[in-house]
């Protein structure tokens, strides 16, 4: 899906916020505790039979507090669909498709879709 592929993405270190700006002209903010709290490995998710396209509603309701596991570190392009979000503590298994992080996106619009 062309419209899915994101044009630009940016990581603001300082207030600990990654914003998309889509292809179809969206916007997405994604606070860093949300990403973390949505990472969608497997060991996040409790397992591979947890593993499902759409982010679990609960992450929206996880208020990580700033610490290692939600400090991004380092945001590597995983082919062309898909970014790895690295974590200060370690954690860099989390691989971001762009389906995945338009589901996650926290916006009044697509949080009202789901
Ligand atoms: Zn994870
Ligand atoms: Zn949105």
């Amino acid at each position: 899906m062309q419209n899915l592929a994101p044009l630009e993405i940016t990581v603001h270190k300082n207030s600990r916020i990654m914003t998309i700006k889509w292809a179809d002209g969206h916007q997405s903010e994604y606070p860093f505790g949300l990403l973390r709290a949505g990472c969608p490995c497997a060991d996040c998710r409790g397992g591979h039979e947890n593993m499902r396209p759409e982010p679990d509603p609960a992450v929206y309701d996880v208020h990580l507090p700033d610490s290692p596991a939600t400090r991004l570190d380092q945001v590597k392009a995983i082919g062309s669909y898909a970014i790895g979000l690295e974590w200060a503590d370690g954690h860099r298994e989390g691989i971001f498709s762009w389906d995945y992080l338009r589901a996650l996106c926290p916006c009044d619009e697509c949080r009202g879709k789901i």
